[in-house]
């Protein structure tokens, strides 16, 4: 069969639905989920081998494979999980591919490192600083040149003439530190009974090896952590791999030093502030198998998994999971979707499961696991409302009379208060009083923040940053310019007004970051503060033991936007937040202060009973098919001009093909109308959940071409409707 030929479909990393066909050379052994290089036009790239066939043509002038590189192949349930989420999102399997790709570096062999260890050769003269080079080196470590001059107290010099005349002799070291091996009883508890009953229940799961889900639904300290812990040695005790995803911004280092406590070995972590070369290493090891443990962001799931056995999504109501650029995905579906491919369990945990997976608990497809109790304590802390309607407070003041005094008592009887007010800055509008006009981003239909610690004013839609200015830049009036509202910074000066003793914390992400940030909630933890003004970020996994307030000064924030899940974000933050007292001895409590407080969420809120505000939300979700009771697909349309965008959303509008149980509403400007100097218009699609939603979709979409400045942006089940 002389004329026959063996072809590669590979798939690059590129925003393209297909593979491309390359010529396989003689000599070279290629399978489906190899990485490889391959020519396209006057470029190299890498790609992935997607299938391999064979042909008996002849005329086929095909470009060959320039290499096979060393990294482990794909396997296929990770080329599987590739192509349905592809099919899913409709976005081109490439760009998927490229999600999977992010580490170049990591499909090649790693470099080994120059280190030196002793040589043969005796040197001819034997200095005092050669001899305490020799002396280190004769311990038996291989050294970096710098490290071994170093370790000896010496320069550079000395060592490489040592080299030189091989009394010191090269060897390559690898660069990457290893992954150790988990110890699976480091650090377990003896689990009450409850957590035991669930423990098992989740144990069998891994067990079973199909791809079960669980809802692990607990209040906040009932143990749920340790209990999946359990179910991740279960897996790991399988020879898995595990990966256990949190919102990045729970990534904290207490939580990953949690983790090695009870597995005796510090995990393998993924997230964004990652160095390069963690990055490789990380990547590497998940390809190969030999890091067993990940904790990680969203992005995670798109590592090149091996031996994948259980993923546990923590905190898996939070809207961190859904990611809007680039690829718009969520990652506790993706992540059920491939527990599904690969056959093996996916575990939900939550305080305030989302909607999706209560309601997927009803319909029998998730087994309910449930924690009853906050560990040796019955409830969540008790909660009360204080009605602001009726609440006199003075201009520029947001802290009512009875939070101030409950705040107060807290800090003289030596326990800490947390005051949470979820918003950034100083003040989130500011209005000139002589003419009423406000200080809008020029880019974005948003107005300007405040920052008064960093004296800008900043758009939190693009990030537009201006100085302060002392007059109204539109009728020219000095000193008239007025902060509307409070943010956290403000907060921050009533508090210090009101509590000049307090040792005072602020957390908020503009403030607070990195090394930073874990500082300070070190210093938390060890009782270094005592009033601790937050936003959202103080809200999630922390534990301070310490804490016995809680007081949230605005509850109704996030209560009132068009959002069909505006209610279940604010019950599960305010829960959430109040969550964090009481998570020591003492018994904690909540203060909630609210404009709202007939609302059925705060009077829910208030008795703690959250099945009774689950129950009516769903209600509403059925009777308005909205998800999970329906589906929804987002479409937006931007461009620089607002005409020629307006008149290209209303042809895509157009376009849309007449389908039963689907109804497409717009075009109409989003309510952010313009983001970066672009203009907005939204479509909704909304269906029935027996629709098929994906082949209208793409029937619909698949011939639209935006073109010069227009741009079309699909998010199928979207959570951002802004
Ligand atoms: P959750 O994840 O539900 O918020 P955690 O697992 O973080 O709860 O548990 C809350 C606290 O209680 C943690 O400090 C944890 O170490 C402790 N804890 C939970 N279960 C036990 C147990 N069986 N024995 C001892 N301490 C426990
Ligand atoms: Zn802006």
């Amino acid at each position: 069969m002389e004329n026959s030929i063996r072809i590669a479909e590979v798939l690059l990393p590129l925003a393209l639905a297909q593979a491309y066909s390359y010529a396989i050379p003689d000599g070279m052994v290629l399978a489906p989920g190899d990485f490889v290089e391959v020519p396209m036009g006057p470029r190299s790239y890498l790609g992935c081998v997607w299938e391999v066939n064979q042909s008996f043509g002849t005329n086929m002038k095909l470009r060959a494979v320039t290499r096979r590189c060393d990294a482990p192949p794909l396997s296929e349930t990770h080329r599987k999980f590739i192509e349905w989420l592809s099919a899913y999102y409709l976005e081109p399997k490439g760009n998927v591919l490229r999600m999977v790709m992010r580490v170049p570096a990591a499909l090649d062999e790693p470099v080994l490192q120059k280190a030196l260890v002793l040589g043969e050769v005796t040197p001819a003269k034997l200095t005092p600083q050669r001899a305490r080079v020799l002396e280190v080196a004769a311990q038996g470590f291989a050294m970096r040149p710098s490290e071994l001059a170093q370790a000896a107290g010496v320069g550079a010099s000395v060592v490489k003439a040592l080299a030189a005349q091989g009394a010191l002799k090269e060897v390559g070291l690898p660069p990457h530190a290893k992954f150790q091996e988990p110890d699976l009883n480091a650090g377990a508890f003896t689990l009450n009974k409850d957590q035991v009953i669930a423990a098992e229940a989740l144990r069998q799961m891994v067990a079973q090896r199909g791809g079960k889900v669980a809802l692990l639904d607990g209040v906040t300290g009932s143990g749920k952590t340790e209990v999946y812990f359990e179910a991740m040695a279960a897996a790991l005790a399988a020879g898995k791999q595990v990966l256990l995803l949190l919102p990045e911004i729970a990534l904290t280092a207490p939580f990953l030093a949690r983790v090695e406590r009870r597995f005796g070995c510090a995990p393998a972590q993924w997230h964004s502030d990652l160095r390069p070369r963690e990055r490789e290493r990380v990547w590497r090891g998940i390809a190969t198998g030999d890091a067993r443990i990940v904790v990680g962001a969203r992005s995670s799931l798109f590592l090149p998994w091996i031996n994948l056995g259980l993923i546990v999504v923590d905190e898996e109501h939070e809207n961190a999971y859904k990611q809007d650029e680039g690829v718009p995905y969520h990652a506790r579906d993706m992540a059920v979707l491939y527990g599904n491919l690969g056959k093996f369990p996916v575990v939900l945990s939550s305080a305030t499961p989302s909607l999706e997976s209560l309601m997927n608990v009803d319909r029998g497809r998730y087994l309910l696991v449930k924690l009853k109790d906050r560990h040796g304590r019955p409830e969540l802390p008790e909660t009360r409302l204080i009605n602001m309607v009726v609440e006199k407070l003075e201009p520029g003041q947001w802290l009512s009379p009875e939070l101030v005094a409950a705040t107060a008592h807290t800090l003289a009887s030596g326990d800490q208060a947390l005051l949470f007010l979820n918003r950034r800055g100083f003040a989130p509008l500011t209005l000139c009083r002589a003419c009423g006009h406000r200080l809008n981003c020029p880019d974005c239909t948003a107005s300007m923040v405040e920052h008064r610690f960093r004296k800008i004013l900043q758009c939190h839609h693009c990030g537009h940053q201006e100085g302060v200015p002392q007059a109204c830049p539109s009728c020219g009036e000095a000193g008239k310019l007025t902060p509307v509202g409070p943010g956290i910074e403000r907060l921050a000066e009533e508090a210090m007004r009101l509590f000049p003793d307090a040792r005072m914390a602020i957390l908020s992400s503009d403030l607070s970051r990195g090394e930073n940030l874990r500082d300070t909630l070190r210093g938390i933890e060890d009782g270094d503060f005592n009033l601790i003004l937050g936003t959202q970020l103080v809200a999630k996994g922390h534990h301070f033991p310490q804490l016995t307030l809680v007081g949230v000064v605005d509850a109704d924030l996030a209560l009132e936007s068009s959002d069909p899940r505006a209610g279940e974000r604010t019950w599960a933050l305010l829960a959430q937040v109040a969550g964090r007292s009481g998570r020591g001895e003492k018994p904690g409590r909540a203060l909630v202060q609210t404009y709202l407080a007939d609302h059925p969420l705060m009077k829910a809120l208030a008795r703690g009973d959250r099945d009774a505000y689950l129950d009516g939300e769903k209600r509403i979700r059925e009777m308005a098919g909205l998800p999970p009771a329906g589906r929804l697909a987002g479409i937006v349309i931007s461009g620089k001009d607002s005409g020629e965008t307006l008149r290209f959303a209303r042809d895509v509008a157009h376009a849309a093909p007449p389908a039963e149980g689907i109804k497409v509403l717009g075009p109409a400007p989003a309510p952010l109308a313009m983001i970066r100097g672009r203009h907005r218009i939204r479509l909704l699609v909304k269906a029935g959940r027996e629709v098929n939603l994906q082949a209208f979709l793409s029937a619909w979409l698949k011939d639209i071409k935006p073109k010069g400045s227009l741009a079309l942006q699909l998010d199928v089940d979207p959570y951002n409707f802004l």
